[in-house]
């Protein structure tokens, strides 16, 4: 039977043992906290849905910033607010936060093709935005998609608008880009109908014909380097049948931003190679990625992102 002074003296060794254990494993995980703390992740904000104003924006920006995010590229500008927020608000919130607004996504709303028809509403609303966009100190403003293509001669009109974009948004101070999904790696042929689908594997020109060239492709050749940077969803470039890593070489001064983005929970499929990724991001000397998650259906959205920096803050190639 275990008597009372047995009982202590089992008791302190255990406490002993258990201070020891903890001695140790504080001290490791003051090291792992102190190499997370100087990671610096982003965040795109559409990964939220609407749980980011749940029950108001300040305690949802409040929560990114726990989640481990520093930097936002913000989703849902219209006509000076972001969401229900006036920008200055907006901005406001974020910095109580200790957030910073690095980039955000907006596209210019023409229905249809870009044409001359349109030009000037599109040159409006870039200037409309630049204005904006500088109440929230963003560095970036970022179209995220696709005006209709069949073309060759599109695409490159396409790109001609964008440079326009770009040279409003470099006169207020602001980087324009553009972020691509899937259907940029669909081919366009001079003169065509229809784009040639990415979804067909193998897809070879008739005999005596160039490969024709992928929207992708197109518009980082028809616009100026110094205009428009691109910002490379890595996921939709997978689902668009391509290689992120070989687009992140082929047109590094290009690509000056990711979109770190799985199916859902970074890291959880296993289809992404987010350590080819980031190595190769790096050695081009960028640093600003977000990541996002794109189904924003599930009411635990707060949890997905959460996961998701989890993971980066676990794994050795995010610097
Ligand atoms: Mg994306």
């Amino acid at each position: 039977m275990t008597n009372r002074r047995d009982f202590l003296k089992r008791a302190s060794a255990l406490t002993l043992g258990a201070l020891f254990v903890d001695g140790i494993t504080s001290e490791a995980s003051a090291a792992t906290r102190n190499s997370m703390a100087s990671k610096i992740l982003g965040l795109q904000t559409y990964s939220l849905g609407p749980e980011l104003s749940q029950p108001d924006l300040a305690t949802g920006l409040k929560k990114v910033k726990e989640c481990g995010y520093t930097n936002l590229e913000l989703a849902g500008y219209r006509e000076g607010n972001i969401g229900q927020a006036p920008v200055a608000e907006f901005k406001k919130l974020a910095d109580d936060a200790g957030l910073t607004i690095i980039s955000s996504h907006l596209t210019p709303s023409v229905r249809g093709q870009y044409s001359k028809d349109n030009i000037e509403q599109i040159k409006d609303f870039w200037k409309k935005a630049t204005e904006d966009h500088n109440k929230l100190g963003v560095k970036y403003m970022v179209q995220p998609s696709l005006p209709q293509c069949n073309s060759l001669e599109d695409a490159q009109y396409v790109g001609e608008v964008f440079n326009a974009a770009g040279e409003i948004a470099k006169q207020g101070g602001i980087q324009f880009g553009y972020h691509n999904h899937n259907y940029e790696f669909n081919r366009l042929t001079a003169g065509g109908t229809e784009p040639i689908s990415f979804a067909i594997r193998g897809y070879r020109p008739p005999q005596g014909q160039e490969m024709p060239k992928t929207v992708e492709e197109i518009f980082i050749e028809s616009t100026d380097p110094s205009k428009v940077i691109f910002e490379l969803d890595v996921y939709w470039t997978v689902m668009g049948g391509q290689d992120p890593v070989e687009w992140i070489n082929k047109y590094a001064n290009r690509i000056q931003m990711l979109h770190i983005k799985d199916r859902l929970v970074l890291g959880d499929s296993g289809m992404m190679n987010f350590k080819n990724i980031f190595n190769a991001f790096y050695s081009h000397g960028h640093q600003y990625f977000f990541v996002e998650i794109e189904d924003t259906r599930s009411g635990k959205q707060f949890d997905r992102i959460k996961a998701s920096a989890d993971f980066l803050l676990a794994s050795d190639f995010v610097k």
